[in-house]
């Protein structure tokens, strides 16, 4: 059991001061931990964040030139590194290590996109309506920015947030969840090695009650990006709106994937499949409600039954189809939604109990209901985890209408091959992200990512060649001659 230290303040590595324990377990073998540590302290917290505040007006100043190459180097050491912090990462959190491969190439891919911002976040020249004034605006960094993020993309999602705040010339502190510091860890000493100045990133590993407040609260932090459930997403947004401060909130999903009489069943089928149960059902943006017409809906519901029946399941760094769930907490949030389903009258159609053998784990079957009407909690509520409600409509008003009957709108889909529909339901669908005959899940770096309604404070979006907008003031310059 490792007992290094976990917390980064000011270029030093330290032990954590609090009294509160986090240890960190296999989700497919949780009984021996494989670390536990003491958390950070919020006097901790708070000189991590006085750090970054002396660190930032250097790192400001630097030549974008040298930041660019600073990013363009963790990008390569993220690289070099690929299998063992995919195994870092499939240890801790569970999830098959062909994919958490394919999160740390693209944590090295964010890295990447984002090195290049340091020298595009530019301002504009504007003509003006005064010969002898010269007016444009320019963008200059917020200076400390905290950044909190969950544990179901535990290297991407650092990855993002760290990599645009850091181009755009802002020191951070970086608190990552408890379930997944390990990969939090090794992605600080990435870019330690790879020459970021000290105090530039800080990163906390602590409990949110015990950390939360002071990188919140410190009238040094000038911006919060977060991501993660919206329960403490809207308290963070509140807190840091008191201070008039910019903040940024990823919440939760309730995915639709529509299926209209005219589509590919196979290819709909096969991404409800991968939507539903890839990552263990773990992606806000999970394919949670398939909401089928009723010409086809016994073809699909019978082929996704068979299908996820067919799926495999095991230890992550076996490679199965499907993983674990994170925790004990939520495998029982999961089982919870079962009863709860079963209890309102959904018909459970496959799953819902501990796969034989797993039973040391914290797995749970890849689980489908029928019958689910879309006041039901488990056609309402994220269950984060793979339970797909199947809701059957009669016609695509009857899709939009239970599509939009959520207080989310993150990510949605729809499969047609009829392009007016598909037209019609990109313009209807209240979410941030729409998909034509494409999956709930995944997205593209260089596209904006974000929600609408309850998922999102949509303020700027995260990706994208925009997503510097959240880190950086818009300054307006009018400059005379005398
Ligand atoms: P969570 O809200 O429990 O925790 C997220 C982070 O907030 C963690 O680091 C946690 O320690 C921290 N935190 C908790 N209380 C805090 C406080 N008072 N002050 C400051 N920080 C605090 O979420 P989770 O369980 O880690 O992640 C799962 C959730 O994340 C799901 O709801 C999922 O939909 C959401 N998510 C959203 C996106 C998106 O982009 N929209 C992406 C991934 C995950």
């Amino acid at each position: 059991m490792s007992t290094t230290a976990y917390q980064y303040v000011d270029g030093e590595w330290i032990e954590g001061e609090s009294d509160d324990e986090i240890t960190v377990r296999d989700p497919a073998d949780p009984d021996d931990p494989i670390a536990a540590f003491p958390g950070a302290s919020q006097a901790q917290a708070r000189a991590a964040v006085r750090a970054a505040d002396t660190a930032s007006a250097s790192w400001a100043e630097a030549a974008p030139v040298e930041r660019e190459e600073v990013l363009y180097e963790v990008a390569d050491r993220i690289d070099a590194a690929q299998d063992s912090l995919a195994e870092t990462l499939t240890r801790e959190e569970g999830k098959p290590i062909s994919s958490s491969r394919g999160e740390v190439a693209r944590a090295a891919e964010i890295f990447r996109f984002f090195a290049s911002q340091a020298r595009t976040a530019t301002g504009d020249t504007v003509p003006s309506n005064d010969p002898e004034t010269f007016t444009y605006t320019v963008r200059e960094p917020l200076g400390v920015v905290s950044l909190i993020t969950p544990w179901n993309f535990p290297i991407a999602t650092p990855s993002w947030k760290l990599a645009t705040a850091l181009a755009t010339g802002n020191a951070v502190v970086l608190k990552p969840s408890s379930e997944t510091p390990m990969i939090a860890r090794r992605l600080v000493e990435l870019l330690e090695a790879a020459g970021l100045p000290g105090g530039v990133v800080n990163l906390v590993v602590g409990a949110g009650s015990t950390v939360g407040d002071e990188l919140t609260t410190h009238e040094a932090v000038d911006g919060v990006s977060f991501t993660g459930s919206t329960a403490t997403g809207q308290h963070i947004a509140e807190t840091v709106a008191e201070r008039g401060l910019p903040v940024q909130t990823e919440m939760g999903g309730k995915n639709p994937l529509v299926v209209l009489p005219d589509a590919d069943l196979d290819a709909a089928v096969d991404t409800a499949i991968a939507g539903a149960f890839g990552g263990c059902g773990q992606a806000c943006t999970a394919t949670s409600r398939l909401v089928v017409h009723e010409d086809v809906a016994s073809e699909v519901t019978d082929a996704v039954v068979e299908r996820a029946e067919g799926l495999s399941l095991g230890p992550g760094m076996d490679d199965p189809d499907m993983g674990p769930a994170v925790s004990a907490a939520e495998n029982e949030t999961n089982a919870e939604y079962v009863e709860v389903a079963k209890d309102e009258g959904a018909t459970l159609l496959t799953g819902g109990g501990t796969p034989a053998g797993l039973e040391d784990g914290h797995f749970i079957e890849p689980t489908v209901f029928g019958d689910v009407d879309s006041e039901m909690r488990i056609a309402q509520e994220e269950v984060f985890g793979p339970v797909l409600g199947i809701i059957e409509v009669a016609d695509f008003e009857e899709a939009m209408a239970v599509a939009n009957d959520v207080d989310y709108g993150l990510s949605s889909g729809v499969f047609t091959s009829d392009m007016a529909a598909a037209r019609e339901f990109t313009r209807r669908i209240e979410a941030g992200v729409v998909k034509v005959n494409g999956s709930t899940t995944g997205s593209q770096i260089q596209m904006p990512f974000g929600g609408m309604k309850a998922s999102s404070s949509e303020t700027t979006k995260e990706m994208g060649k925009r997503a510097y907008e959240f880190y950086t003031h818009e300054k307006v310059v009018y400059r005379s001659d005398p």
